[in-house]
């Protein structure tokens, strides 16, 4: 049950800020272009966004591409090579033996998320993963469905524009929230892994020839033709990852791992019929950083927590990316005021239950260590005290995702015009941090969780009496914002 939504009209909302439409607009004068307070709760807005996300040039966040080198993800500490580079193997035996008993004990105890029926959700979203036509990732793809020359026709033509269009026609049909593009150029080939997170680990190459292809050694790119990464995200559920820590928010997480393939698959398949390529990698984080690459392709900005943030759906988003030569027209990065909110907010940080967040209000270009490729301006998190710990909460945590302010159901609209005022103007974020801890927006989340000090989520079990909608997620949100 919503602590706020349920009690407080939008007019009662803008009198207990204090501001009318013309207060907030003087506020927002001195900043950037505003439109009146009315305006962002009815805009129908452009087509592809909605008014209050601006497109940009660049990202909000700093990248120094001359600082940025191909990276090997086998560093990095959710790869199953990672840990034993950055931990003693004492300490990692310890995080495991520790995982293993609280796995066995809680469900054994029944503790709120953690019981077998907890359990068997997670383990049913996650599909068996690598089965065969469940969750599998393939660099090629099934390569089923007929080629255009088998159809007796040649390959689809369009515009670059058309065929983005096109692509985020089927791509929300098959399933995804939303596309972005970028144009697979010299700076952006550096984002592309040397190898991959897990096995099998074969290098990523470019090689000039026409066609992509895999071996026994290595995943191929084409490099003699003009190539695009087409990233994908697709929301996961909201009710699922309230009830964080538990079983059900990693379900809720690997529902979109799940889904995702399909996607991917379907894509694939797709790109083929019309007589193009889909390089799709083989597992739900291949070829690069998910945010990275959906950050320059504006589905969203980078936030305090290194993922990205989008503006229609929070953190409730799990992105994977597929590299094509079907000609697209590059998505611009974004500007909704996220990033620089991040600056006055830090709520993630104060519910990050292994204090892996850096609570600074300026971003760094120091890394932290070895598992972080540098080059960007960013709040590294503490990979070592984030993994250790999820690994603790039996696999994973989100605590994080599920406080941040972006996050949120969202049934009055309201959080639009908080939204709508963020890209506006900075003057009122520290406000909204605060009245977000306060009203919590009907997000029934208790920040202070922590099964490892015997705190856990007592609201858990409260998944299984709600109505969940259609794969635990509200479908229309976007459409609701344009
Ligand atoms: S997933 Fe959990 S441990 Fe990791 S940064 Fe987020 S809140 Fe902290
Ligand atoms: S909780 Fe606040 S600081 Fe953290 S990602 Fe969300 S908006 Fe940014």
């Amino acid at each position: 049950m919503s602590r706020f939504h349920s009690s407080l009209s939008r007019r009662d909302f803008m009198k207990a800020l204090g501001i009318t439409g013309a207060g907030i607009g003087t506020a927002a004068a001195a900043s950037t272009t505003f439109k009146d307070i009315d305006g962002m709760i009815t805009s129908g807005a452009a087509p592809k966004k909605p008014w209050w996300v601006k497109e940009a040039d660049k990202a909000t966040v700093e990248f120094d591409w001359s600082q940025i080198e191909r990276f090997d993800a086998r560093k990095v500490m959710n790869s199953p090579m990672g840990p034993p580079q950055w931990v003693s193997t004492e300490e990692w035996a310890n995080v495991e033996k520790v995982a293993a008993d609280n796995q066995a004990n809680w469900i054994k105890e029944g503790k709120p998320g953690y019981t077998l029926r907890d359990h068997a959700l997670y383990r049913g979203a996650m599909g068996g993963e690598g089965s065969p036509g469940v969750t599998s990732y393939t660099w090629l793809g099934p390569q089923k469905s007929p080629t255009p020359e088998k159809l007796g026709t040649t390959a689809w033509q369009g515009t670059p524009e058309e065929n983005t269009a096109m692509l985020r026609s089927a791509l929300r049909f098959f399933g995804a929230a939303d596309i972005g593009v970028v144009e697979l150029d010299e700076n952006v080939k550096k984002l592309v892994y040397t190898y991959p997170r897990v096995a099998p680990y074969k290098r990523y190459e470019f090689e000039a020839v026409d066609k992509g292809y895999e071996d026994d050694e290595k995943w191929v790119i084409p490099s003699t033709k003009k190539l695009y990464v087409v990233s994908i995200v697709s929301q996961s559920s909201i009710d699922g990852y309230t009830t964080t820590p538990s079983w059900i928010q990693r379900a809720a997480s690997d529902n979109t791992v799940r889904l995702n393939s399909g996607i991917l698959a379907a894509t694939q398949e797709f790109l083929r019929t019309l007589g193009y390529q889909g390089l799709a990698g083989h597992e739900r984080n291949a070829i690069g950083p998910a945010p990275a690459f959906a950050t320059l392709a504006g589905l969203g900005e980078l936030c305090r927590n290194t993922q990205v943030l989008t503006p229609d759906y929070g953190l409730m988003v799990r992105s994977v990316r597929l590299i094509t030569d079907l000609p697209l027209a590059p998505t611009k990065p974004i500007d909704a005021g996220i990033w620089r909110f991040c600056h006055d907010c830090a709520k993630c940080a104060e519910a990050c239950v292994s204090q892996a967040i850096p609570h600074e209000k300026e971003p760094s270009w120091d890394i932290p260590g070895g598992w972080n490729n540098p080059g960007k301006k960013v709040w590294y998190v503490n990979a070592v005290k984030c993994q250790s710990t999820r690994n603790m909460l039996t696999r994973d945590c989100g605590l994080c995702m599920t406080a941040c302010v972006y996050t949120k159901k969202d049934y009055a609209g309201i959080h639009k015009v908080v939204k709508g005022t963020i890209s506006s103007t900075g003057v009122f974020n520290s406000f909204f941090k605060n009245m977000d801890d306060f009203f919590g927006y009907g997000t029934e989340f208790g920040p202070n969780y922590n099964p490892l000090l015997g705190n856990f989520n007592e609201n858990a079990d409260d998944f299984w009496t709600s109505p969940i909608p259609q794969f635990g997620v509200n479908s229309m949100i976007g459409l609701q914002n344009r």
